[in-house]
């Protein structure tokens, strides 16, 4: 049988200036390396030989019914405006449709340069495309909403970066869109408004059919967000690159580049090598995801009529987020002590910890399972620290129906560990796939404790610690 995508596709027939129609630029030697098949069955796809399967993965010979692009977008970096940025390394395939009525975006990322490319090769190499596969596909399966991995594939060709010569790779992600906060900002900027009026009613058919007007799609990604930023909280997840043009208007998590889960907690924690200042730092999530949807909320002030109205309106939906936040990250990390309903008398308990934590270099993933496991003094340099918050918690999960229930389905057993996931990568590079094929059979059930992988719980020896991570692109 052959490979078989059941396309239907929306975004291309938006405005021209839109995207640029291109087609993957070929490679040399494309191969297989992995194919997500579960996903592949939601969505309708018929798998292919594998030799087949590469020669669509890598852009050799796009599918049937594939109209593919690279997408025009903005967006703030780092702060600073970017008026014009866009799929500089990836191609948009095409759409599907699943049996939900849920549609899916295929996109080729290290497909080769496009015209957004701007100095880039337009290429990824193998660890970040492996990174992104198990990343993405870990938080899928802890709950929290991401861009997904269909299938990855190597190049045969090399790719250069400040490392050297490197195995090529390409990741095949799906998402519900990668409709951007920056996809606004590139209208925004050029004060098209026609173009930004179409990309509102497209954007609001496809994600948000419940809202009518900018004011509502602005509360609408302003929940998503606020969600998703809390549930990133939960799991101790660093994005790492919070940039406009990195912040969906679905509410997934896209774009993982230098981003990692939190061994040993400490909220200034910051890996990304090109995050000096630690704007993205961990606790600085909650601040950073406000000032993207300001920048969104600014993009769509163009679309209003009356536009010091909207101006007030829509600040003061930007002010209420922190409390939206604020509110998710209750709820949720009072599941990770036993509360099925946390209130705001109980914020003093949930911090108590965290700071206990943060004293005693507590690892994060640990510390939280062992609630209901067992063993959490032992995470702590100083026991006596959690003996000292212990004695008001176990008091107050007293009236809790089932805290030990709560607390597993809220604290996972894995995460991706930094350290495993760089060993995972090396081992590619050398050739072996298995311990990629492991992370991933592993993290696809993260909340179950399994036979023989409790390796993947220690955090890092003094030695494997990876202090830093780097876009890799
Ligand atoms: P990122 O922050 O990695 O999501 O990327 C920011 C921008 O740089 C996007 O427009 C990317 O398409 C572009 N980009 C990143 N890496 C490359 C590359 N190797 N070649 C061309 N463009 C790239
Ligand atoms: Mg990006």
């Amino acid at each position: 049988m052959s490979l078989h995508i059941p396309f239907n596709n929306s975004y291309v027939h938006l405005p021209d200036r839109f995207f640029t129609r291109l087609a993957p630029v070929p490679v040399k030697e494309p191969r297989l390396i992995a194919f997500n098949a579960g996903l592949a069955a939601d969505m309708g796809i018929t798998p292919g030989m594998p030799e087949d399967m590469a020669q669509a993965f890598s852009g050799n010979r796009p599918p049937e019914g594939a109209a593919p692009l690279a997408q025009a977008y903005a967006g703030h970096q780092f702060g600073g405006f970017s008026p014009q940025l866009g799929d500089g390394r990836a191609t948009l395939l095409g759409e599907v449709v699943t049996s939900s009525g849920q549609r899916l975006d295929i996109q080729l990322k290290g497909s080769g340069p496009t015209p957004y490319s701007r100095m880039g090769d337009g290429r990824a190499w193998l660890g970040p495309v492996l990174r992104e596969y198990v990343l993405s596909e870990a938080m899928h399966a802890l709950g929290i909403p991401t861009s997904r991995a269909l299938a990855a594939v190597t190049t045969g060709e090399r790719v250069y970066r400040e490392t050297g010569a490197l195995p090529g790779a390409i990741l095949a992600r799906v998402a519900q869109s990668h409709i951007r906060v920056g996809t606004f900002q590139y209208f925004a900027a050029r004060r098209d408004v026609p173009g930004l009026q179409a990309l509102f009613e497209h954007v609001i058919a496809r994600h948000y059919p419940q809202a009518d007007t900018p004011a509502d799609l602005l509360a609408a990604v302003i929940e998503a967000q606020a969600q998703l930023v809390a549930h990133w909280m939960s799991v101790g997840f660093i994005h790492g690159v919070m940039n406009t043009d990195n912040t969906t208007i679905s509410g997934e998590t896209i774009d993982y580049g230098p981003c990692a889960f939190m061994d040993m907690f400490h909220p200034d924690t910051v890996y990304s090598s090109i995050d000096a200042r630690g704007r993205y730092a961990f606790s600085n999530q909650p601040n950073v995801i406000v000032w993207n949807m300001a920048q969104l909320a600014t993009a769509l002030v163009a679309l209003m009529s009356d536009q010091d109205a909207a101006v007030d309106a829509f600040t003061q939906a930007v002010h209420a987020m922190p409390d939206r936040i604020h509110a998710h990250w209750l709820k949720a990390y009072g599941r990770k002590i036993g509360l099925s309903d946390a209130t705001a008398e109980d914020e003093p308990l949930i911090t108590g910890l965290l700071q206990a934590m943060a004293e005693n270099r507590a690892d994060f993933t640990n510390t939280f399972r062992a609630l209901s496991d067992g063993g959490a003094r032992d995470q702590f340099l100083d026991p006596g620290a959690f003996d000292a918050w212990e004695a008001g918690w176990q008091k107050r999960i007293e009236t809790e129906d089932d805290p030990a229930r709560v607390m597993r389905q809220a604290n996972p057993v894995y995460i991706p560990r930094n350290h495993r996931v760089e060993q995972m990568i090396a081992a590619a590079v050398a050739g072996d796939f298995a311990p990629f094929k492991r992370l991933l059979t592993v993290l696809s059930d993260p909340f179950t404790p399994q036979d023989g992988a409790s390796d993947l719980t220690r955090p890092p020896e003094p030695a494997e610690v990876v202090s830093q991570t780097f876009c890799g692109t």
